[in-house]
C-alpha cells in the first residue's frame, strides 16, 4: 500500500492520482543523490494504493510508457523505503511537466542536480517533502495570518480559496488551446512600413530619444518590462510606435519578459501578429491550462536565479576552515542568529529562546548550514559588494565581497547579477541586521558616515543591532546553498 506522498518540489501541488484525465499530476521525476553522486531519474507513473507507486526508470531518457519499460533499470522513490533500506541519500520529486518547464526555463543550461538537491536540501520542508521556498506557490496555500508575527508563517496543506487554486489539476504542459490560440495570430507580411511611416511623423527635435534611429529606441524598449515600456510611450513621443511595432511585441515572448511562459513561442522572429497574440494570453483570456502553466512559470522564475548563482569554487573566496580557525585572545565573537521559535513552540518550551531541532525531515523552520567561511577585513577597506536572491516575496543576502585599495575581492558566499556595492567611509563599524530564521534579509552598514540605508528587503523581519560593534576584524558566515543562512551567522570583533 502507498505510504509515502510528495508534493512537487516546483509547483508545490501533489503528486497524486487526481481526475482521470490529470495524467500529468502522475508523471514524475525523482531528484536524488546516493553514494555514488547526483542523479535525476526517468518519468514515472504514481500508482494510487501500490507497493510500487514511486517507481520509475533510472535513465532519465527513458519513461513508464516505453515499450521495453518491463525490461528498463527502475529504482523505487518512496521515501518512506528509502529512509528504511538506506539505499538513496536524499530525494525530491516534481512533476515531469513542472520539470520540462524550469528546462525551458534554465536554456542553455542544463539544471544541475546536485544543485538542485542541495538547494532543495539547504530550505525547511513545507507539507508532502516539498522545499518551503517562502511563498504560497503562486496563492495555491493559505498562510496561517492569525497567529504568531509576519516571519512565523507556515505553509498550511489546506487549499486555499484562490482562483489560482481552481487551476491546480490543469495540465502546464500540454494545453489543447494553443494551437488555436497561435494560428489565429498568424500572419503573411510584418507591417514594418507603418512603423517606419509613423516614426518618420513624430520626430521631436528636443526629444533626447529622438537623435536616436528607431532600431536603437526599440532595443531599448525591448529591454524594458511591458508596462515600463508603455509609459516611457507615454512620455516620449520618440516611442510612440511601440504598439505597432512587431519587434517588440515579439520580444514580450523571450526569457524573462511576462509571456516567457508561452515556451511554444520562441521563435520571435517569424512573422506574426504578436500585439494580437500578447492580447490573447491575458490571464482571463488563458485557458485554464495556461493559467496554470503561469502560475508555476512565475515560481520557476524564482528558481532560476538560485540555480544559476556563481559558485564560490574555482575564485578567490574567504577560508572554509573556520570551525578549526582560532581568534586571537584579544578579539571578541559577537554572534547574530535567528533561531525564531513558533508561537505554539515557545507555548510549549515557555521560553523565548531555545535550539531548533534540525531533524533531517519534517524540518519547518531555519536553514541548514552547508558549510562556514571567514575573512579577515583589510585596513585599506573599500568597499562591500552585496548579492541578494529573491525567493517569494522577499529576498535574501546570498554573498558578499570584500574589496581593498590592493586586491580584486574575496568572496563568502555567491554572486549573484542583483548585487549592490556600497562603499565604505573610513572605516567599517559594524553591521545593522534584518534577519529572518531562514537568512539574512537586509543590512545597513555603519562606516565613518553612520548608518546607511537598509540594503535588501527587510519588510516584516526582525532587525538587531547585535553586531553594531564598533571595530570589526573578521567577518564570520555559515552557507547553504541559495543563501547566508542564520542559524550560525557570525562576525568576530574587538
Ligand atoms: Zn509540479
Amino acid at each position: 500500500m502507498a505510504r509515502s506522498r510528495y508534493g512537487c518540489a516546483i509547483c508545490g501541488y501533489d503528486i497524486r492520482w487526481g481526475r482521470s484525465d490529470a495524467v500529468w499530476l502522475r508523471e514524475f521525476r525523482a531528484i536524488y543523490s546516493t553514494a555514488d553522486g547526483y542523479f535525476i531519474s526517468g518519468v514515472g507513473h504514481f500508482k494510487f494504493q501500490s507497493e510500487n507507486s514511486f517507481r520509475a526508470p533510472i535513465d532519465p531518457t527513458n519513461r513508464y510508457d516505453d515499450d521495453d519499460y518491463d525490461s528498463q533499470l527502475t529504482e523505487d522513490f518512496d521515501i518512506y523505503k528509502n529512509r528504511r533500506n538506506r539505499t538513496l541519500c536524499d530525494v525530491y520529486a516534481t512533476h515531469d511537466a513542472c520539470w520540462s518547464l524550469l528546462q525551458e526555463a534554465m536554456k542553455p543550461n542544463e539544471i544541475s542536480p546536485q544543485r538542485f538537491v542541495d538547494i532543495c536540501e539547504s530550505l525547511p520542508l513545507a507539507a508532502l517533502f516539498c522545499p518551503f521556498w517562502g511563498h504560497n506557490f503562486g496563492g495555491i496555500f493559505d498562510f496561517d495570518l492569525n497567529s504568531g508575527y509576519p516571519w512565523e508563517r507556515q505553509l498550511e496543506k489546506n487549499l486555499s480559496k484562490s482562483e489560482a487554486s481552481l487551476h491546480v489539476m490543469e495540465d502546464p504542459g500540454s494545453i489543447p488551446e494553443i494551437p488555436e490560440i497561435l494560428a489565429k495570430t498568424v500572419q503573411e507580411s510584418s507591417n514594418t512600413t507603418s512603423v517606419r511611416l509613423i516614426v518618420q511623423m513624430v520626430v521631436e527635435p528636443k526629444d533626447c530619444f529622438s537623435i536616436f534611429p528607431w532600431e536603437i529606441r526599440e532595443m531599448i524598449a525591448k529591454k524594458l518590462p511591458t508596462s515600463d515600456a508603455l509609459n516611457l510611450r507615454s512620455s516620449s513621443r520618440s516611442f510612440y510606435p511601440l504598439l505597432v511595432s512587431p519587434a517588440f511585441w515579439a520580444s514580450r515572448f523571450e526569457v524573462g519578459i511576462d509571456r516567457a511562459f508561452l515556451v511554444e513561442k520562441r521563435n520571435v522572429a517569424e512573422t506574426r501578429d504578436w500585439l494580437a497574440l500578447y492580447r490573447n494570453t491575458t490571464y482571463s483570456q488563458s485557458p485554464p491550462g495556461l493559467k496554470n502553466r503561469r502560475r508555476i512559470w512565475d515560481l520557476i522564475e524564482n528558481i532560476v536565479p538560485l540555480l544559476s548563482l556563481s559558485s564560490i569554487e574555482g575564485s578567490e573566496h574567504g577560508s572554509t576552515n573556520a570551525l578549526d580557525h582560532e581568534t586571537s585572545d584579544e578579539s571578541v565573537l559577537v554572534l547574530a542568529e535567528a533561531n525564531i521559535l513558533t508561537k505554539s513552540e515557545r507555548d510549549r518550551s515557555g521560553v523565548r529562546a531555545a535550539e531548533i531541532s534540525t531533524t533531517k525531515y519534517f524540518q519547518n523552520q531555519g536553514c541548514r548550514v552547508f558549510q562556514k567561511q571567514y575573512t579577515s577585513l583589510p585596513k585599506d577597506l573599500t568597499s562591500l559588494a552585496l548579492s541578494f536572491v529573491r525567493l517569494g516575496d522577499s529576498g535574501y543576502l546570498c554573498g558578499i565581497r570584500v574589496t581593498s585599495q590592493d586586491s580584486k575581492g574575496i568572496q563568502l558566499g555567491y554572486h549573484s547579477e542583483d548585487t549592490l556595492i556600497f562603499n565604505v567611509d573610513k572605516r567599517l563599524r559594524g553591521f545593522i541586521l534584518a534577519i529572518h530564521s531562514q537568512g539574512v534579509r537586509a543590512i545597513q552598514v555603519l562606516d565613518g558616515n553612520g548608518k546607511s540605508e537598509w540594503l535588501g528587503f527587510p519588510k516584516d523581519t526582525p532587525v538587531t543591532e547585535r553586531l553594531a560593534v564598533e571595530n570589526i576584524e573578521e567577518v564570520q558566515v555559515g552557507i547553504d546553498w541559495g543563501i547566508l543562512a542564520t542559524d550560525d551567522a557570525k562576525f568576530a570583533s574587538i
